[in-house]
């Protein structure tokens, strides 16, 4: 019968950017199994230790089924109780608290924060409903703390964001090289592709550059230890390198590139008043000079060998072993990074130094030579950066603080001109600063867990969750810690509960459908979106000056206007999968309607996205997909249909086709250990977790492989301060403190001088100890580096 068949269908992975596929076993309306998905091309019949236990992700025992709010006394109350409401009660003291918000402060005060874990339509219908509806542009995505300094990087060398190369590039590699990056444990579908390529290729060599040694130094022909922040120093000790050695590829730089330098006076992205700001954000930050060829070798030509040596405390054979597969012209090199520079005070810089070293020897847009900025997060490229749900984005790499851009998405959205605000709104980091100044004052979270995954917890994001002038509203499948920080908790469908599309770090777009009805009445963030939609008249979120000029809107919802006209509900019910609750629920195929509108941003443009239907067929297609074909090599003739005959490359982002070297030197970090503070602080993850483990520590056998964060210490530094493995002690910084465990002999290994806690751990809130510093041009968290001490508790 029915109940006894098990049904299998695809779904990308919900965890990491590689975009594993999947394939899902239903049976009687539950998730019962998953297998890797032999057909797909990411992951080839594999899956990591998350992958396989995904079947297990949606039955927590403390799911969420019904809307939460904190009342006394039968009424909503700040410091009352969680209690069960229905969602009339929770979208009416929700839309009466926006309304109040926005009739006292105007748009500014109101907010949202999101996610590259949104699906692509739950990201786009957000943004749209922010930035058009309540004309603020205050919603920015988690991705903020993971991939904003990538995106400068690629803007101001490209000026179009995401990796030219693809996951191919592995099978044609000679030489690997990890910047600060760990993928045995946070990319290990893509290590796997690594370790085959090594193993069976003897001449592959493989390079790995860290602050501490891990597991991916297990395959390492040439593992390097550096000293926090001296990345900026070893990257252009090569790029001097190739340039005393003569293995400049002048033709490619004469055709292809320009020389430019970094504006230096910078800051580090903290409150202005902080003393280790220092430098107060140059207003004009962000430009960048011209610079000769000349110029620039005498800017490199600082960071010698010796004085690089020195700085890094990396080896001099080793150095100039990783030098010589970038100046090698017979080596392709695929250089590989994700948090450890991206989270980083110079992390912009630092994607510009790496780019560097592949445009001077023209190791780039080919089979094998590829510098490859990978993802943390499911969606990052398909829904944080490709729909534009930051502060300052909007679809397909446009800007709010341009008037054509702004005019582009007020035509397809049929908004009168003037709509979208020009003014970048409030970025991650800086959010929690205005809740906690009551600057902003209604705030919904979705998809995320910041009150564990942001920095600096205590001091500057729980005082503004709490404080009584806010209302938070927290959208999550589990009571999380920023759920039970928030005054309304909304229970949202997950995953295979609802319809959706995820676009991963190699630019491939993966649609599923839904295969389960959620639990209770839990619902997905697109529905969530759309009935608050509705609870607004165009005559409450707009001026008068504003709505005269598009009369026909009077008396509308913000429902109507945005998410019932134009190109989004032309697609009728029929058409979508009959399990679409999402579908049902609007009387209309949604999610096809929001993707199709989405996707004609980009058509013509570089972004090109094939029909909505195509992706329910394939295991995902990387775009532009152009005339059904998908590309591998972007800028590259024969593989990107928009680059001209003859051209042989083109980076077409770019006005005059030519993409940017830009010079950035050396900076320290703002704050470094001391005599109190004696040790640095290195957070990040785990392969078991995933992030915060709002997920995988649900899951029984993840949660038992590794059930607690420790703080992984050098064995010297530990018996300097008289502790011994298991130890329980008490990590501070500036900001706080935390208890956990020491180990001084697991996975990770750091040198005398640091430790490495995760940040799965929800009892060891260890980004409480964070800096909040910020890369002043990508406003991205350094959570890397932060000075710390250790005692015995
Ligand atoms: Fe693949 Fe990442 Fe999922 Fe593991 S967590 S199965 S590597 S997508």
């Amino acid at each position: 019968s029915d109940e006894t068949k098990i049904h299998w269908d695809k779904a990308p992975c919900r965890f990491c950017g590689t975009g594993c596929s999947v394939l899902v076993g239903t049976q009687a309306g539950r998730v019962i199994a998953t297998q890797a998905d032999p057909e797909a091309e990411v992951n080839r019949g594999l899956n990591c230790i998350k992958g396989y236990f995904l079947s297990k992700i949606m039955y927590g025992a403390d799911r969420l089924t019904t809307p939460l709010l904190r009342m006394k006394d039968g009424k909503y109350h700040k410091e009352g109780d969680f209690q069960p409401v229905s969602w009339d009660q929770a979208f009416d003291i929700m839309a009466e608290k926006w309304k109040a918000a926005l009739k006292a402060k105007g748009p500014t005060s109101v907010g949202m924060f999101g996610s590259g874990q949104w699906t692509v339509m739950e990201g786009y219908a957000a943004s749209k409903m922010m930035k058009a509806g309540f004309r603020s542009n205050n919603i920015d995505p988690n991705a903020r703390h993971c991939m904003a300094s990538a995106v400068v990087g690629f803007m101001r060398a490209f000026n179009m964001d995401e990796p030219m190369g693809c996951y191919d590039d592995f099978e044609h590699a000679d030489a690997f090289v990890l910047w600060g990056s760990n993928m045995a444990e946070m990319h290990p579908i893509l290590w796997t592709r690594i370790t085959d390529r090594r193993l069976s290729h003897p001449h592959v060599k493989v390079n790995v550059l860290s602050t501490y040694y891990h597991r991916s130094f297990e395959l390492a022909d040439n593992g390097m230890i550096f000293h926090p922040q001296t990345d900026l120093a070893i990257a252009n000790f090569i790029a001097n390198y190739i340039i005393e050695n003569d293995a400049v590829n002048w033709d490619f730089v004469n055709k292809h590139t320009h020389f430019k330098r970094a504006d230096t006076d910078i800051g580090y992205g903290l409150r202005d008043d902080d003393p280790l700001q220092k430098a107060a954000a140059h207003p004009n930050s962000g430009v960048m000079h011209d610079m000769t060829f000349e110029e620039y070798k005498k800017s490199v030509a600082e960071y010698t060998l010796e004085k690089t040596v020195e700085m890094s405390g990396v080896e001099k054979d080793k150095l100039l072993e990783l030098a010589k597969y970038y100046a090698d012209p017979e080596t392709k090199v695929m250089s590989l990074w994700t948090m450890g520079m991206n989270q980083h005070t110079r992390g912009v810089w630092m994607n510009n130094l790496v780019y560097n070293i592949h445009l001077l020897t023209g190791k780039i847009s080919q089979p094998g030579n590829s510098p490859f900025s990978l993802t943390g997060q499911p969606s990052a490229c398909g829904t944080a950066r490709e729909v534009g749900t930051f502060a300052h984005r909007l679809p397909a790499d446009l800007v709010v603080t341009n008037p054509k851009h702004r005019a582009t998405a007020e035509k397809i959205w049929k908004l009168p001109e003037g709509t979208i605000p020009p003014k970048p709104g409030f970025h991650a980091v800086q959010q929690d600063r205005m809740l906690r100044d009551g600057v902003l004052n209604a705030y919904w979270v979705m998809c995320n867990n910041n009150m564990q995954a942001g920095p600096n917890i205590n001091k500057e994001r729980l005082p503004g969750y709490r404080s009584p002038d806010n209302f938070i509203v927290c959208s999550d499948p589990y009571p999380t810690a920023t759920a039970q920080s928030a005054d309304l908790v909304l229970p949202t469908a997950m995953w295979v509960e609802k319809e959706g599309a995820y676009g991963n770090a190699e630019r491939r777009t993966q649609a599923w459908y839904q295969q389960v009805a959620a639990p209770g009445e839990a619902k997905s963030d697109l529905w969530q979106i759309m009935e608050f939609s509705k609870r607004f008249k165009m005559e409450e979120v707009w001026d008068e000056a504003l709505l005269n000029s598009m009369p026909e809107y009077k008396g509308k919802t913000m429902y109507d206007v945005l998410f019932r006209n134009g190109q989004v509900d032309q697609f009728p019910l029929e058409q979508a999968q009959a399990l679409n609750d999402d579908a049902k629920a609007q009387g209309y195929y949604v999610q096809k309607g929001l993707f199709e509108e989405y996707a004609s941003f980009g058509r013509g443009h570089g972004h090109d996205l094939a029909p909505y239907d195509d992706y329910h067929k394939a295991r995902g297609l990387r775009w532009p997909v152009v005339d059904g074909q998908e590309t591998r090599w972007r800028y590259a003739e024969g593989s990107d249909p928009y680059v001209p005959e003859g051209k042989g490359f083109y980076f077409y982002g770019q006005p005059d086709g030519k993409a940017n070297i830009i010079f950035a030197p050396y900076e320290q970090p703002p704050e470094v250990p001391d005599e109190e503070y004696d040790m640095w602080l290195c957070t990040g993850r785990v392969l078991e977790h995933w992030h915060t483990g709002t997920m995988t520590r649900r899951v029984p056998e993840l949660y038992k492989a590794v059930p607690d964060a420790v703080c992984y210490i050098h064995p010297d530094d530990a018996q300097k301060r008289n502790l011994r493995r298991g130890d329980e002690v008490i990590l501070s910084s500036r900001r706080g403190e935390v208890r956990c465990r020491v180990d001084t002999r697991g996975r990770n290994r750091p040198p005398v001088g640091l430790v490495f806690v995760p940040f799965f751990d929800a009892r060891v809130l260890i980004n409480k100890l964070v800096l909040d510093a910020t890369d002043p041009l990508s406003k991205q968290t350094d959570y890397k580096k932060c000075p710390i001490k250790i005692r015995k508790a």
